[in-house]
């Protein structure tokens, strides 16, 4: 594994120089997550058609054959594990293109975002059909999701039949309706090439009749119509014959078979078997690829990494005192080292694509984004370019009204990134790098961001009085419901939550311990699943080897558990190691006081605008700004430097009235004249002696 890692960093420090051997800007390179993304689940051997934004409205608009297409993202556990049933019912009715295609879109593709945003795929995987000759603006039909092949097939089927009896099928696909005539009159029907007719009998609304019509409907040689059976057939087959076929030959020779329950596929290996039909019979022998092969990565995508020195991190918004490690400033990292670039991608990838694929974002979806960002600003030990880059997009997000449309979240993106301001995209993961491109990423990186959270926002805040020790999480929460992708791990977390977060969540310590318990019952969940990274098992997290006092037999050690996750997730614990080069924010504190002091006193003579500045201020109480000091904070140094003036002032006083006091009391004590005080003092003999 460590030599996985470590070649991988040769590689990524290699590209991350440019040709002239310096750091890549980041934000000059192409806007393009590729390289988070480039594990495509499918590929063209796998009789589905690779759509994307470039082919989609020529494949799919205004075409014949209806289409069924799987939504998907190559980072969701969910979509890897529906990956091989996806495949395998693209197989099983790989001969029904006359009528059906099986299409597939990567929506984790930055070129795919605005297909997927037109759609609103919100969830992952997400299976859409569409009749024949849709057009843009037509947004298909959910299907139900099911894991089982045989459900998606007749759920297929069913869609199928409805389009085509309200006349939104096609001439060209097979006719599904039930047929109430003769074998002799089928004939009329059939086209000419046409050698045999079949009647497939079946009790009503039956999806294996309809399968092997659906089987058979590329072979020229055959024409089927499915029947219905009436109480006369039922009188006369035994209701276990089913379906019956009912085949005639161009001499009008005719013979019934009772099937006894055989399935569609069976129905159709026996008639191909008893017909002398074979694949390679099928005018389409190739089922469509996607016309664009993806393209190759560009040289500069690749680039980006920095140069392995930890940058300044906003250390003057995370002030706590702790004891820990300082790995990220040593160098020395051990197995389970935090690394900010895999926090930083999933921030990264989470806002471009999670959030600005939504179409709209409001209601209790705004509300979340908000409170996500807030959580990020105040508690996530980012760099300060970095912090500078989500504490403008939070003001963003509180000003501009109840909803926000999804491109115009990803144009501010874009228009936020400035030298002091940056997210930065693609940069090759290190802890979260899976031994494969579809293992690990995204995911890992969202929950380590989620772990940093909440260990910081204890570290930082948890001994203050109005902390709230519920708050990350239900940041966390309301991001996973409205954003997280991967929509049954999204259902998992929110059922996890629903059970106990609020009531067990009481003090600071609590919000950590939640997510990690959560997070282990997770891991358990998935340990041998089909989205397991083989190189990184799923385990109960810490293992012994990276905390060995945090077991006792084989039970955890709650309170050395604490310790250890304070220890490798807390700001000073984390490497920036592969963090791209970013510029620092200028720090010129005293000067952007003025400047914020000097605006709120302008806005205030502003009448009209009194009000908003009051509701954005109120905000800015909330959260820190930029530069590190709220109004709040503001407030207090000059409340105590009132207090301490009023107490140096007093002290004073009351040192001077008691030395003239004690003056008067020694005057009158030797009844001296108060002039006499002088030469008295000055002496050496007189009352002070004796
Ligand atoms: C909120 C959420 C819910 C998810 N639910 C599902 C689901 O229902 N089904 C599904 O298939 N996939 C789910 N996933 C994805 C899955 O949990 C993994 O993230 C993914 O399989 C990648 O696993 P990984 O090996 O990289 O390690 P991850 O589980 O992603 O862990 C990342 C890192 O966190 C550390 N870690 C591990 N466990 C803990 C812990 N208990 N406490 C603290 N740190 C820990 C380790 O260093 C590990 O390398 C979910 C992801 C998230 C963010």
């Amino acid at each position: 594994m460590d030599q996985l890692k470590d070649t991988h960093h040769a590689n990524h420090k290699a590209k991350a120089m440019g040709e002239d051997g310096h750091l890549v800007d980041p934000r000059t390179a192409e806007v393009t997550l590729a390289y988070l993304c480039a594990a495509a689940l499918y590929n063209s051997t796998d009789n589905v058609v690779l759509l994307d934004n470039s082919n989609f409205s020529t494949l799919v608009y205004d075409t014949e054959n209806a289409w069924i297409i799987e939504f998907y993202n190559s980072w969701c556990g969910h979509c890897i594990q529906f990956a091989p049933i996806w495949k395998q019912f693209a197989k099983n009715i790989k001969d029904w293109e006359h009528t059906v295609k099986v299409g597939v879109v990567d929506c984790s593709v930055d070129d795919n975002m605005p297909l997927c945003r037109e759609y609103e795929i919100m969830a992952y995987p997400t299976i859409k059909l569409f009749a024949s000759r849709c057009s843009q603006g037509d947004l298909g039909t959910d299907m139900v999701q099911s894991s089982s092949i045989d459900v998606i097939e007749n759920n297929l089927i069913d869609f199928l039949v409805e389009k085509q009896k309200a006349n939104n099928g096609s001439s060209t696909w097979v006719k599904l309706q039930p047929y109430e005539g003769t074998i002799t009159d089928l004939w009329s029907e059939a086209p000419s090439p046409a050698e045999h007719v079949v009647v497939v009998m079946d009790q009503a609304n039956s999806h294996h009749a309809r399968g092997s019509i659906l089987d058979l409907g590329g072979y020229s040689s055959v024409f089927m119509r499915y029947q219905e059976a009436n109480a006369k057939d039922r009188a006369k087959y035994r209701s276990a014959s089913f379906p019956v076929l009912i085949i005639s030959d161009k001499t009008g020779k005719e013979e019934v078979i009772n099937t006894n329950g055989k399935t569609h596929k069976e129905i159709s290996a026996l008639l191909m078997k008893k017909f002398g039909l074979n694949r390679g019979m099928l005018p389409y022998k190739n089922v469509l690829t996607g016309i664009k092969s993806k393209p190759a990565m560009k040289k500069e995508d690749m680039e980006g990494a920095g140069d392995g020195q930890p940058e300044e991190i906003n250390s003057d918004i995370l002030n706590y005192e702790d004891d820990l490690p300082d790995t990220a400033f040593t160098g020395s990292e051990r197995q389970d080292q935090v690394y900010m670039v895999d926090i930083e991608n999933a921030i990264s990838y989470a806002l471009n694509h999670e959030v600005a694929q939504h179409k709209i974002i409001n209601g209790e979806a705004l509300t979340s984004l908000q409170e996500f960002l807030d959580v990020l600003v105040r508690y996530l030990p980012a760099r300060p370019a970095i912090h500078n880059f989500l504490s403008k997009l939070h003001q963003f997000t509180l000003n501009n009204g109840n909803s926000i449309e999804g491109k115009k979240f990803q144009d501010k993106i874009k228009a936020l990134q400035s030298q002091d301001s940056v997210l930065p995209d693609h940069q090759p993961w290190i802890g979260c790098l899976g031994s494969h491109e579809k293992y690990r990423g995204y995911p890992c990186g969202l929950w380590t961001t989620f772990h940093v959270l909440t260990v910081n926002a204890v570290l930082q805040d948890g001994s203050k009085k109005y902390y709230n020790p519920k708050k990350p999480l239900r940041a966390i929460h309301g991001f996973v419901k409205h954003f997280f992708g991967c929509r049954y791990c999204s259902e998992h977390f929110q059922a996890m939550y629903a059970v106990d977060a609020e009531s067990s969540v009481n003090v600071a310590d609590d919000g950590i311990l939640w997510l990690w318990r959560g997070h282990n019952k997770v891991n358990k969940r998935l340990k041998g699943d089909e989205s397991e990274d083989p190189q990184h098992p799923k385990q109960q997290f810490p293992p012994k080897s990276f905390c060995p006092t945090c077991w006792e037999r084989s039970q955890f050690k709650e309170k050395e558990v604490l310790t250890y996750l304070k220890g490798i997730y807390a700001k000073r614990a984390l490497s920036f190691r592969g963090t791209q080069s970013v510029s620092s924010p200028v720090r010129n504190r005293p000067a952007k006081v003025m400047q914020e002091l000097e605006g709120y006193r302008r806005d205030k003579k502003n009448v009209g605008t009194v009000s908003k500045r009051l509701s954005n201020s109120k905000q800015e109480l909330q959260a820190p700004n930029s530069w590190g000091f709220n109004m709040t904070d503001i407030s207090l140094c000059v409340f105590l430097y009132g207090i301490s003036t009023v107490i140096i002032m007093s002290v004073y006083c009351m040192v001077i009235i008691r030395r003239k006091m004690r003056r008067r009391k020694f005057l009158e004590a030797y009844k001296l004249p108060p002039n006499a005080e002088k030469p008295l003092l000055e002496g050496s003999s007189g009352p002070m002696k004796c």
